[in-house]
């Protein structure tokens, strides 16, 4: 067992027993890693903490760095890594295949594309009819071609998404993304509008009224009949946002712009992306919580465990717009993502890892919410499952954001071995998305850690 170097930095907290050392890191050194980045990478990289850290061996839901030391991932390299680092079946279906063929493409037939693309639609209920499957390499990807494909079956050009939304970094996907950070000064957003954001906690109708989902959907309405030329081709949301800062939709909206996009000729769209394969632990997808059936669903990170996989999923009908004219993606339906794609699905299935997301969710909430009784500082505990957020405020009523005291939290848990993520419009969002095979124990130490950070205030 690898003993935490933490307690030694002064803090009584213990991480959870864990048997496994990584091997020696002998590549190159903390410094010389840092200096290539700064020389080399784009300056648009972000780098979280103070200290940066360099990870360099993964397992389970825990990280090691150069010198060994073992922190507990409450962020999954960014809500991507489903199952757990180095899953050996997961590993196992990568290796198999990269030994027998690396790539393809799909102009020849192949086995596992074919097999991996039936197994993922059998995800969906059986009456969404949602069964043709498009491969593609991320989640930008899969939005920039679901709404191709919606302006294209519509014949419309009008898009909708949410104030708050990511949705990419590339052409239609970036202009879909409607968070300032994002934004850069370049023609974009052609055809595409952001409707007020449906936040029950910082919009202008809170989640005491129970008329607020109603009330975000008359502005969607009222965007479309001021600004449209009255039909609109789709609508992508994300059923709980995530970079945004794991915002829930206000009770009752997605039913309500459904309805309001389809009677104006247009597609719906679920952004999938965060909130897929089980994460939120009631169901497997995310817009299921809400009673709605999306025409096309997006999806990246949490398929692959972390291979450049990605897919859109349609109905036949919606599909069959596409082959007037061949499309086409070097990489997508790659065998070994493809495989690794498959065995993520196996092992969902076969260790629980939705009910695990909902218990071992279930108690991070609950710990969370009791922390919020005794820290003025938590404003809002929110999402399902482990798609959980907590924003910090000074101020209730004003909701002035607490970013230093954000700031504070989040380095002093790397500190005692919990790495969490950072978002929201004004980074005061702690994001808490670990790999879904977080144990009950883990929890326990990273509610501890929590309270520890947020008592340091
Ligand atoms: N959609 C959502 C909800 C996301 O969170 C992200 C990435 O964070 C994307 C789309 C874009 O995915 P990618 O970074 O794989 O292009």
């Amino acid at each position: 067992n690898v003993s935490s170097k933490f307690s030694k930095r002064g803090y009584a907290v213990e991480m959870p027993k864990f048997d496994y050392k990584p091997p020696k890191y002998t590549g190159p050194s903390f410094e010389e890693t840092m200096q290539t980045r700064k020389e080399y990478l784009t300056p648009a990289l972000l780098t979280y903490y103070k200290n940066p850290i360099m990870i360099v061996d993964g397992k389970q839901q825990y990280l090691f760095d150069h010198e060994g030391n073992r922190y507990l991932d409450m962020f999954a390299g960014i809500v991507t890594v489903s199952v757990g680092h180095c899953h050996p079946t997961v590993t196992k279906a990568a290796i198999d295949q990269m030994n027998r063929l690396q790539h393809t493409t799909t102009i020849y037939l192949h086995p596992v594309i074919g097999e991996f693309g039936k197994k993922l639609a059998e995800t969906f209920p059986k009456e969404s009819n949602l069964k043709v499957v498009y491969f593609v390499n991320s989640g930008s990807e899969a939005n920039d071609l679901a709404v191709m494909m919606a302006r294209a079956y519509t014949g419309n050009f009008d898009f909708i998404s949410l104030r708050n939304g990511y949705h990419g970094a590339s052409g239609n996907s970036a202009s879909l993304t409607a968070l300032h950070t994002w934004k850069y000064p370049v023609p974009s957003d052609f055809g595409i509008k952001h409707t007020l954001n449906p936040d029950p906690y910082r919009g202008p109708f809170k989640s005491s009224d129970p008329e607020a989902g109603k009330k975000y959907a008359w502005h969607l309405k009222n965007l479309i009949e001021h600004s449209s030329p009255g039909a609109v081709a789709g609508f992508i949301a994300e059923s709980i946002q995530g970079i945004g800062g794991t915002v829930e939709l206000a009770d009752g909206f997605l039913k309500e712009a459904y309805d309001i996009i389809r009677a104006h000729g247009g597609l719906c769209i679920a952004d999938e992306v965060q909130t897929g394969f089980g994460r939120t632990g009631t169901n497997f997808w995310g817009f299921q919580n809400y009673g709605v059936t999306p025409d096309i669903v997006t999806m990246a990170k949490g398929i692959g465990n972390g291979a450049p996989l990605a897919a859109v999923v349609t109905t036949p009908e919606i599909a069959k717009t596409l082959s007037k004219r061949i499309h086409f993606n070097t990489y997508g339906g790659n065998p070994v993502s493809c495989a690794m794609g498959s065995a993520v699905l196996d092992v969902i299935r076969d260790e629980k890892i939705q009910q695990n997301a909902h218990d071992v969710g279930s108690i991070i909430k609950d710990g969370l919410n009791d922390l919020k009784k005794k820290y003025k500082v938590i404003g809002d505990v929110r999402g399902h499952g482990l798609m959980l957020g907590v924003e910090l405020v000074r101020d209730h009523e004003t909701l002035e954001p607490a970013n230093t005291e954000t700031a504070h939290v989040f380095e002093k848990a790397k500190e005692m071995g919990v790495l969490v993520g950072k978002g929201g419009l004004y980074g005061n969002c702690l994001r808490i998305k670990p790999p879904m095979c977080v144990t009950k124990e883990d929890a326990k130490f990273f509610l501890d850690v929590m309270d520890r950070s947020l008592a340091s205030l």
